[in-house]
């Protein structure tokens, strides 16, 4: 819907990018880009009921809200890679259509579409590809100046069901043969997650067999013998949505280039799966200590690269087993607090864990039985 009123005669702002490959592609666009060919601050300035919320003035982006709604403009720019594999510099603010796509990563990407007329601006021929389900870089260097491409064709590959034009391909490849490490792992993980959160096997035996997870570590890795996606599923929801990029990407074992762009709740995710040790656990008592205090992703992730009954079977029944008793309970039974109470603790657990319906009257018996 259009909540900008222009003139009849403004034919300077473009839907641009995802938005316009959305919508020829019949699908709902989760957001609208919008670019004025000129410098979209002072077009912003200049519209009726518009209030301006925000303005980057490096970038020439500006945010407006119309009708309650907020909505960002960018102004057309050029940009160059003075550093392969970091953020680019910006080098002229309003410049030509033409060479504002120029800078964007596949041709579907780079097409614009008049937000008066809807009339459609293709520069780089990304309807044909649309037509053909291929993603096609705009230039060679494309992967060199961003290895990020790299993984967004991926995402798109998967999310459109896509290939890579054959040149792409080849480019691609080349590059995977010799990661330039020096890169702004922060964007590499923004891409890892919005590939792997669409929890998808196919995604990511492409990202093990084309070579793509050489982005995050040199050294090669073992593919675990189990289907993730599928796995993912039947544990859907004891992951937060979040995290399902960790249960893919976990599975690379060396996240070093990722560990300072992760959360406190992701280092903990990865960070105790490395701690769990490979116990033999010969009963459900054992079990329910491998990974008891866990978060889920982290038995979840354990189950997938050791294709684990223990830890499903954790997950399917030992899970919620919890004793209802305190040490408040103790003491109006008359027992004065002690270490005793661990471990009278632990002799209920160890029995609740056989008999999950032992009721708290059950435990209340149990603990007199300890204490005699
Ligand atoms: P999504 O539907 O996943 O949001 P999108 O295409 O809208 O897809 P964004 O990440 O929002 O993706 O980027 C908006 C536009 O910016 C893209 O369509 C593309 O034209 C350009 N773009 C984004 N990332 C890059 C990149 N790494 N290199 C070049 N251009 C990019």
């Amino acid at each position: 819907m259009k909540i900008i009123n222009l003139n009849d005669n403004e034919n300077k702002l473009y839907y641009i990018g995802g938005v316009v490959r959305d919508e020829i592609l019949g699908l709902k666009s989760f957001d609208v880009d919008l670019t004025y060919v000129g410098n979209a601050i002072e077009f912003a300035k200049t519209l009726k009921n518009a209030e301006i919320i925000k303005i980057n003035e490096p970038f020439g982006t500006v945010r407006v809200k119309i009708d309650g709604k907020e909505i960002d403009i960018a102004s057309t720019r050029a940009e160059i890679y003075e550093k392969a594999g970091h953020l680019p510099t910006v080098t002229k603010i309003g410049c030509s259509l033409k060479e504002d796509v120029s800078r964007r990563d596949f041709t579907i990407n780079a097409m614009a579409k008049q937000y008066n007329s809807g009339e459609i601006t293709d520069y780089t021929g990304g309807l044909e590809d649309i037509k053909n389900k291929q993603l096609r870089v705009l230039h060679d260097k494309s992967f060199i100046d961003d290895p990020t491409r790299i993984l967004r064709a991926l995402k798109f590959a998967v999310r459109f069901n896509f290939t890579l034009e054959e040149n792409t391909k080849k480019l691609r490849d080349e590059y995977l043969k010799n990661v330039n490490y020096d890169m702004s792992f922060k964007r590499v993980k923004k891409e890892l997650i919005e590939t792997f959160n669409l929890n998808s096997q196919t995604a990511y035996d492409e990202f093990i067999s084309a070579d793509i997870y050489k982005l995050i570590t040199e050294k090669d890795i073992q593919k675990p013998d189990i289907n993730i996606e599928q796995f993912v599923n039947k544990y859907k929801n004891l992951i937060n949505p979040q995290n399902i990029w960790l249960i893919y990407v976990g599975t690379v074992r060396d996240l070093e280039n990722l560990e300072p762009t992760l959360t406190k709740e992701e280092k903990k995710i990865l960070d105790d799966f490395t701690l769990i040790e490979k116990r033999n656990p010969q009963n459900d008592y054992d079990i329910y200590k491998m990974f008891e205090g866990l978060m889920s992703e982290t038995v979840i992730l354990y189950g997938v690269m050791e294709n684990s009954d223990i830890a499903k079977h954790y997950l399917d029944n030992l899970k919620d087993i919890k004793i209802s008793i305190t040490g408040q309970d103790l003491q109006k039974l008359g027992f004065e607090p002690s270490k005793k109470f661990g471990e009278c603790f632990e002799f209920i657990l160890k029995e609740k864990i056989q008999n999950k319906h032992l009721t708290f009257d059950n435990e209340i018996e149990l603990a007199k039985k300890f204490f005699e």
